[in-house]
């Protein structure tokens, strides 16, 4: 290669190693920027989204307590019953805290969550002014159940708008919680990228800069040598001979004298012949090239002479011979050049051609140990310690349980949340150890499987699993899994983070219950008995099937209050509500229909065995003793009965089959069942 080109290739090699490492050096810095990042923004987006999705939740249920089951109300009755002004401050503010919790959603409400807001606001704001109106009536005598007219506002729209907030308040929620899932999911292949990408990187860096300061140091050798070459091809001259046929000589140029080693071209001259210089065998092969060329065999000759001058040292000579005219006969030009310093660099070179292979050898021995050494050089090990202390400080960080485990599920790394589940108080003490042995054998069962799908597909997994805490506690959680791999491209192991949603779902059955349920007493709202019922009635229906429907009203209830406080007709109510509840069957429904009236629902029963439960839930009711402040009291229960198809095939039907019998159950006396 000419020394231009090579020294322009020099330094091509030269820049594009210095930009391999700094693109190397830059997509771990950005890589590591990046992962550092996206993970602090989880920590952040989970915690934001746990607090908000709570908060709202929490408010909404307090919503719920108060319009579903009118918390207010009761504020307002002890009012009456005992003049407690507190009372009737305490239900005033009821209200106008939940109408400033409504305003504080406001702000960030989207147009029919505003719609929703409005509706219930309006509701609670007619409630407001319902409750002051009663105040400044007070004085005029009230009566109780003058009091609960009052109140029959319409809150269907109210409880619709709540319904609607609910579902979009849990459905945002559940977005925010994916989006969590996504930050995370890029997060770890951010992580796993630069995990990967820097020790590649330094490897091909490092090579390219071994070999680069190789090609350097030949190039410089090369170039000194070729200088010289430059410098002899300048200075020397060829050196001319005409010989006759019998080979003396009969013209020799000064050059030729100085190459074979005579003072003047005439001391060639006097010679006999040329084969005098030259070894026995260049002497014959010499002869017989004169041979050829004068049969005209050949027109011309070239060959390599080994010349002995006649100072007695070794001279190599390039001959070109061919025929020519001299003085009217034929003669054999002979035109030489002197390639000893030629002949000798290429021994030279020949020996460091040789040399070289022997270095690039070494070199790959070099990079191969390189490969090896990385593991155990200092520089690497430093590196890979930093880079383990910036990922277990994104660990240590996180709120979620992290881990990391090789193909057999031995922990690799964690963090103190992951090491807390296994009742471990740091992570160290996980990291080795072999998940399988410290779960329950079906969860471990179902684990392994789900982790044999994923390593074998690829990508991620996501499932809802029930975990057993260490003292017993059973949580709900959620996992993101996903398969992280070797430089390769071969699976390398399982990283996974858990996100504990046992509050959530706590949160939801609590809220489910507070929807369907009357706090009081436990028994199903009228809402929820309504629904209840339409799905009994059209089963019974559709399979011809008997149902009954009782409906009871607690006799005299309110001297119950007025004799013993109303502290005592709520324990009255729970009384009530618990010993029908134990009396029925699972598929029957007990509902609080208002005040002290309730609902029973009877499937597969036919109106005579309805009489027959009735009757006996009456005697046992009026068995009950109650203690009270004078001692004990009893109370009696009026009952109404209906049955499906004699009385009517909707529940509004039979329901109010079942008033009327029991309008004449209380008018006949109290403490009796009538059917309808
Ligand atoms: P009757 O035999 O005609 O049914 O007489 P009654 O006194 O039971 O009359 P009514 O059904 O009209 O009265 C029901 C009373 O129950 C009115 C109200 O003060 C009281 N009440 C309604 N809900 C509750 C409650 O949650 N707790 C208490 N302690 N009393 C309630
Ligand atoms: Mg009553
Ligand atoms: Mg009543």
């Amino acid at each position: 290669m000419d020394p231009v080109k090579r020294r322009l290739s020099t330094r091509v090699i030269g820049l594009v190693s210095i930009a391999f490492i700094v693109l190397g050096i830059t997509t771990v810095v950005g890589l590591s920027l990046r992962s550092n990042g996206i993970l602090g923004a989880t920590a952040t987006t989970w915690i934001d989204f746990e607090r908000l999705a709570q908060q709202r939740l929490l408010d909404l249920g307090t919503l719920r307590e108060l319009l579903g089951y009118g918390g207010f109300i009761h504020d307002f009755h002890d009012y009456l019953l005992h003049g407690d002004e507190e009372r009737a401050e305490q239900a005033g503010y009821k209200l106008d805290g939940a109408i400033v919790l409504l305003e504080r959603y406001r702000e960030d409400a989207s147009v029919e969550e505003l719609r929703d807001i409005e509706t219930l606001e309006d509701t609670l704001v007619s409630y407001r002014a319902v409750l002051e109106e009663l105040r400044d009536e007070r004085n005029n005598g009230l009566s109780i159940p003058a009091v609960d007219n009052r109140f029959q506002i319409n809150d269907g729209p109210a409880l619709d708008a709540l319904n609607g907030l609910t579902d979009r308040w849990r459905r945002s929620a559940n977005e925010a919680r994916d989006a969590m899932g996504n930050a995370v999911a890029a997060g770890r292949q951010a992580m796993e990228t630069t995990l990967w990408v820097m020790p590649a990187f330094i490897l091909a860096g490092g090579f390219v800069v071994v070999l680069l300061r190789n090609l350097m140091a030949i190039t410089r050798e090369s170039g000194r040598r070729e200088a010289k070459f430059r410098d002899l091809f300048e200075g020397s001259i060829n050196g001319l001979l005409i010989m006759g046929l019998d080979l003396r000589p009969l013209y020799a140029n000064e050059a030729m004298a100085t190459m074979l080693g005579l003072p003047k071209s005439e001391d060639l001259m006097e010679r006999a012949t040329l084969a005098d210089f030259l070894p026995e065998e260049e002497a014959r092969t010499l002869s017989e090239i004169r041979v050829q060329l004068l049969s005209g065999e050949i027109k011309r000759a070239v060959l390599r002479l080994e010349v002995l001058r006649e100072d007695r040292f070794i001279v190599w000579l390039d001959m070109n011979a061919r025929t020519v005219e001299w003085n009217g006969e034929t003669a054999i030009q002979l035109a030489f050049l002197d390639v000893t310093e030629q002949v000798v660099r290429e021994r030279e070179m020949e020996f460091n051609r040789a040399e070289l292979e022997n270095q690039t050898a070494e070199l790959v021995v070099l990079a191969e140990d390189l490969h090896v050494e990385r593991e155990r050089s200092e520089a690497a090990r430093v590196e890979a310690e930093e880079r383990r202390r910036f990922l277990q400080t994104l660990l240590t960080t996180m709120p979620s349980p992290i881990f990391y485990k090789d193909l057999e599920g031995r922990v690799e790394g964690c963090n103190g949340a992951f090491a807390a589940l296994y009742g471990k108080t740091s992570d160290a003490e996980l990291i080795g150890s072999n998940l399988t042995e410290l779960a329950d054998a079906s969860f471990t069962r179902r684990t392994a499987e789900i982790d044999a799908e994923l390593i074998a597909k690829g990508g991620t997994a996501r499932y809802e699993r029930v975990f057993t805490m260490p003292n017993g506690e059973q949580r709900t959680m959620i996992y993101n899994k996903a398969v992280y791999n070797k430089a390769n491209g071969d699976a390398a192991g399982i990283v996974g983070i858990i996100a504990d949603i046992s509050e959530q779902k706590r949160m939801e059955e609590a809220l489910r219950r507070l929807a369907t349920t009357d706090p009081l007493t436990g028994a199903l709202n009228r809402r929820a008995f309504m629904d209840a019922a339409r799905i009994n009635l059209n089963r019974a229906g559709r399979y011809q099937e008997p149902l009954a429907v009782v409906l009871a009203d607690i006799d005299h209830f309110k001297k119950v209050n007025d004799t013993h406080g109303h502290a005592t007709g709520d324990e009255t109510l729970k009384l009530f509500v618990a010993t029908v509840q134990s009396a029925l069957r699972e598929t029957d429904v007990l509902g609080r229909m208002g005040g002290e009236e309730f609902a029973i629902l009877l499937p597969h029963t036919a109106i005579d065995a309805a009489m027959g439960l009735a009757n006996r839930l009456r005697e046992t009711l009026a068995a009950i003793v109650i203690p009270c402040s004078t001692g004990t009291f009893q109370f009696t229960v009026s009952m109404g009965t209906s049955s499906f198809r004699d009385h009517g095939d909707t529940i509004d039907a039979l329901l109010q089959s079942a008033d009327e019998a029991l309008y004449v159950a209380k008018s006949q006396g109290r403490n009796r069942v009538v059917s309808a």
